[in-house]
């Protein structure tokens, strides 16, 4: 099913039960209301026109003796009586401005009582309004017997010439209210205007489904060719962010993707031309140099020979570096964390390759204060300062400066490895922490694998921390800055070291 179809049935299928809902609301609401009242009117409207015609009280309008003399004399009473009884209906008389009561044929309210009426604007049929005296008014209401109960009243205000204004009732009780009452107040007043909604309803959700489903079916298609262009090595495919903010996320995200994979699938393309391109110049200088000594075309065998063991050490630190970082990048080094002190671990790493910068004519400055201890391995850590200032010491000549300090810096650790050499220029430094990556292959001294910084990020990384260099520019030196986190670095402890 498509997902326009899917997001139609769900829009109908909420539309439906919410108008069942509503409809079922309505009806218990309909039900807890008092019975309508107009059936009542009519049919008392209609005894009342037989009462009119039966008592001739056309003709009462033209008496001029008032109502309450002609009900005291007792006939006029004796007939109301009589066709009360005979029509199964209550009749009252009630002097409209005082709301009292003249008679009440039920005998429930005595002459005299008060009975405030609750009128209520009903339109008599047009059949009956016809039958109504001159000078008479009909009226329709509601009235609380003296036992509670709620009667309603259709009947007649007739003016006399003394305008005084009584007023003739026919009453029956409230019918209570009962389901097929309800049922038809709702189809003829409810059903229409709700079957009104659910097309307009209907409509909607046509529209929303076609409008949603083309904004997520559209972005979730481009999605779906992209991932399988992918998949087939289009490694370049992006996919435009476009639909809602999940999906734009999901496309953002795929965009991130492919351009990891693309980038990894570079990476393993220049590692694989590295490693082939620097393995073979070391072995292209054994073989050569074995050549000539087989020939014995070496002047000097015994130089040849160094060099042949100089290029296989350099060969067989390679593999141990490439070896040591595919371990480290898979996370099969585990690190054996320990507290250490960094202060006395960069001092030990610096008297250790103190002679051999004395040897090269390098001042070697080592400035370490304590620092907080932090969480670490300390032979990894070894590692990577000895890698750092070695470097410094390799690419600085003689009668140059280098400084190894240490600090406390925004939360953390920092060893900063500073020298007066060769420097680096700007395009250079992002790249020098990449696999391979030597500045420049014909400068400086070419004893280098390229690997010893990559390795140097890949140790400082698994630490939390994060190495950085800058330069100046060529001739200008250069500093490596390591920075590892100190997690239980606090004024305490900061004010014991310092
Ligand atoms: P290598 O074994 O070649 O030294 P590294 O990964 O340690 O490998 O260094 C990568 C490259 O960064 C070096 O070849 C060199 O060109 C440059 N480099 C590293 N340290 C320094 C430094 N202190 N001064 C100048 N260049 C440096």
């Amino acid at each position: 099913m498509s997902l326009r179809a899917r997001l139609l049935g769900s829009y109908l299928l909420l539309l439906g039960v919410t108008l069942a809902v509503i409809a079922g609301a309505l009806l218990l609401f309909l039900f807890a209301q008092p019975a309508p009242a107009a059936p009542t009117y009519q049919k008392l409207a209609t005894i009342g026109r037989e009462l009119v015609n039966e008592l001739n009280l056309a003709g009462l309008s033209a008496d001029t003796r008032p109502l309450l003399q002609r009900l005291a004399q007792g006939r006029l009473l004796a007939q109301l009586n009589d066709f009360a009884a005979t029509n199964a209906v209550r009749l009252l008389g009630v002097n409209m401005d005082q709301q009292t009561v003249l008679f009440d044929t039920a005998e429930k309210f005595q002459r005299g009582d008060p009975l405030p009426l609750n009128r209520q604007a009903y339109a008599l049929p047009l059949y009956l309004r016809r039958f109504l005296p001159v000078q008479s008014e009909p009226v329709f209401g509601s009235f609380t017997d003296a036992d509670g109960s709620e009667w309603l009243f259709s009947g007649l205000i007739v003016i006399r010439q003394n305008q005084e204004r009584n007023a003739l009732l026919l009453a029956d009780p409230r019918p209570p209210q009962t389901w097929d009452a309800v049922r038809e107040q709702f189809r003829d007043n409810l059903a229409r205007p709700l079957v009104q909604a659910g097309l307009v309803g209907v409509v909607i959700a046509v529209l929303l489904a076609a409008i949603i489903s083309r904004n997520v079916a559209r972005p979730l298609q481009q999605l779906g060719d992209a991932a399988a262009a992918v998949a087939a090595g289009d490694y370049n495919r992006r996919v435009p962010p476009g639909g809602p903010p999940e999906i734009r996320a999901v496309a953002e995200a795929f965009n991130d993707m492919s351009a990891q994979v693309s980038a990894a699938r570079q990476a393993q393309h220049d590692f694989l031309a590295n490693v082939s391109h620097d393995l073979k110049t070391p072995l292209t200088s054994i073989q050569g140099y074995s050549q000539a000594i087989m020939d014995g075309a070496a002047k000097d065998p015994a130089q040849a020979a160094a060099i042949i063991h100089e290029e296989a050490a350099r060969l067989n630190r390679m593999v141990l570096q490439i070896t040591e970082l595919a371990r480290l990048q898979a996370g099969q080094l585990p690190l054996q964390k320990q507290p250490v002190d960094m202060a006395a671990l960069a001092a030990a790493v610096g008297q250790r390759l103190a002679i051999v910068a004395q040897e090269k004519g390098i001042a070697l400055h080592i400035v370490t204060p304590p620092v907080p201890t932090i969480s670490g391995d300390g032979d990894r850590l070894a590692q990577v300062v000895t890698n750092l200032v070695s470097n410094a010491i390799k690419y600085t000549p003689s009668g140059g400066q280098v400084w190894l300090r240490t600090q406390v810096n925004s939360g953390g650790v920092e060893i900063a490895v500073q020298d007066t050499g060769i420097g680096i220029p700007p395009e250079d430094l992002p790249r020098v922490f990449e696999r391979f990556y030597q500045v420049d292959k014909t400068r400086g001294p070419r004893r280098g694998t390229g690997l010893g910084l990559a390795i140097a990020q890949e140790i400082v990384a698994a630490h939390g921390g994060r190495i950085t260099a800058t330069s100046a520019g060529p001739g200008q030196g250069t500093t490596f800055t390591v920075w590892l986190p100190a997690p239980q670095v606090s004024s305490a402890s900061r004010g014991r070291s310092l």
